[in-house]
């Protein structure tokens, strides 16, 4: 049989309901990388822009019946290399199914397609009083189908969970063409094995997810209450979090910034918060913001705070949420950058902050780490020279410490960006030879001819 890319195109084009199919290199170039720059990247054979659900099913069931390799792909803004084509691949774009289907304010849910931009649905349901909680920092580039298959997190995680605890119900097409409903439509419900969250975070290796049901939340009632904490040290700073949380204080956001990242900053935009202090925390609270607000400087200040600013004017929230905003392009002015993702138990934030300096000094390697400090999420975020295609062997070797020390410490490989390619090799570290194995089973029960996001993950 014929599988050269043309013959696969034409095959595609008789195949497909409605959508499109493009075997135009140029085109096919632009639809095969995502964000991570070290992943490495196949040559697919075709693109179809997916249209409608019969689209997806047609791929997929011509792609089970000529064992061709299918990579899912929203936005490609993901960071591990998950929507990268491999060899000879369909890739399969979902970006153009973006209708949201219904909004019911009633139940607050809406069922949405996979192509729907994150900011979109809550631009939708601002008018309702109502919103998406889940808002990773390309909430207004990626979509939620890519969201869902990565279980993507983002600032509102303090208070509010990853995605998987936005999503009450999917439909998918498995690895097999089968068209499938998993979850439901109400909030809580127990019947069977989880799939829903099976497939969320399953990053297309089972399936594709073809349409959502999700939770909406109410706006806060009143004005956001925004608190900066400037601190000694970036492990002063981890050590006052862990210590105002255990005081029940329940922040929407809790962010930590390093040094080098304030000094980035400082030099960029002519800041000066390097003179304020050498780490930072950033909170956010939603409700009953002010009543708490005297008790959580406190906590702050007795944690070892110098200068803490709180403020409920939006326009000065949003310059202080700016500064941790600002931090990757604030590294990524030093360089290419790797964004690596662990997470660690809280306890052991300040032991994973000084391990990483320690690697940083031992690697010399240039490391500017934020984090999600609520969930024990860091990225420390490395950088090396522009111009090389995959990063130097001193990085490779500091991301590699980072991983382990996170393992040891009872943490993860990935917090919200996901395993995809970049960090497959370290994957049995994590789960065990027989965790790995499960996996391996659990993908052939929905995918049997392994055609679904090949390479990636498993
Ligand atoms: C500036 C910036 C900030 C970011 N901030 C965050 C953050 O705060 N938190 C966070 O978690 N991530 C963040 N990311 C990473 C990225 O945006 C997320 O991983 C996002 O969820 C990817 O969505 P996407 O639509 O771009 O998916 P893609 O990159 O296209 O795909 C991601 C993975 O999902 C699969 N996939 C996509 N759509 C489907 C589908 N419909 N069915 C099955 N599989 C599918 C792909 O095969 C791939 O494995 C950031 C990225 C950037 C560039």
């Amino acid at each position: 049989m014929d599988m050269t890319p043309a013959a696969t195109a034409k095959d595609l084009r008789l195949a497909v309901h409605s959508g499109t199919v493009a075997d135009d290199p140029d085109v096919v170039a632009s639809y095969s990388r995502d964000r991570a720059s070290s992943a490495p990247v196949g040559a697919a054979a075709a693109v179809v822009r997916a249209g409608c659900v019969d689209d997806v099913a047609d791929v997929i069931r011509y792609a089970h019946a000529h064992r061709v390799p299918v990579v899912p792909r929203g936005a490609g803004t993901g960071e591990a290399g998950g929507a990268a084509a491999v060899d000879g691949a369909i890739v399969l774009a979902l970006g153009g199914m973006d209708r949201i289907v219904e909004l019911d304010t009633e139940d607050q849910v809406a069922v949405v397609e996979p192509g729907v931009i994150n900011a979109e649905l809550s631009a939708a349901v601002r008018s309702d009083g109502l919103r998406y909680a889940p808002d990773p920092g390309s909430h207004e580039i990626s979509t939620l189908g890519g969201n869902i298959a990565t279980n993507a997190g983002g600032f509102r995680c303090a208070k509010y969970g990853p995605t998987r605890d936005a999503v009450l119900g999917l439909e998918v097409v498995t690895g097999e063409g089968r068209r499938l409903r998993v979850g439901r439509r109400a909030l809580k419900g127990v019947a069977g094995y989880d799939l829903t969250s099976l497939f969320t975070g399953s990053e297309g290796t089972l399936g594709v997810i073809v349409g959502a049901t999700v939770r909406l939340t109410p706006l806060p009632a009143g004005p956001e209450v925004t608190t900066v904490a400037f601190f000694p040290s970036f492990g002063a700073a981890t050590a006052a979090v862990s210590a105002t949380l255990r005081r029940g204080v329940v922040p929407s956001v809790c962010e930590i910034v390093d040094e080098a990242t304030l000094a980035s900053i400082d030099e960029w935009k002519g800041t000066d918060y390097t003179d304020a202090g050498r780490a930072l925390v950033l909170l956010q609270f939603d409700t009953d913001a002010e009543r708490g607000q005297a008790a959580v400087e406190a906590a702050l200040r007795a944690a070892g705070a110098g200068e803490v600013l709180s403020t409920s004017d939006p326009a000065e929230a949003r310059m202080l949420m700016d500064i941790r905003r600002l931090a990757l392009p604030a590294a990524e002015r030093h360089g290419q950058v790797l964004v690596e993702d662990v997470v660690v138990p809280r306890s052991k934030l300040g032991a994973m902050v000084a391990e990483t300096e320690r690697i940083a000094e031992h690697t010399g390697v240039r490391i500017f780490t934020v984090g999600h400090a609520a969930d024990g999420n860091l990225h420390p975020t490395l950088v090396y020279p522009r111009g090389l295609a995959q990063p130097p062997a001193e990085v490779e070797e500091a991301a590699e410490r980072i991983f382990r020390f996170a393992l040891g410490c009872g943490g993860t490989l990935t917090g919200e960006h996901g395993i995809g390619t970049v960090k497959r090799r370290f994957l049995r570290e994590e789960l065990g030879t027989d965790g790995l194995d499960y996996h391996r089973r659990v993908k052939a029960v929905f995918d049997p001819a392994g055609i679904m996001n090949p390479g990636k993950v498993i």
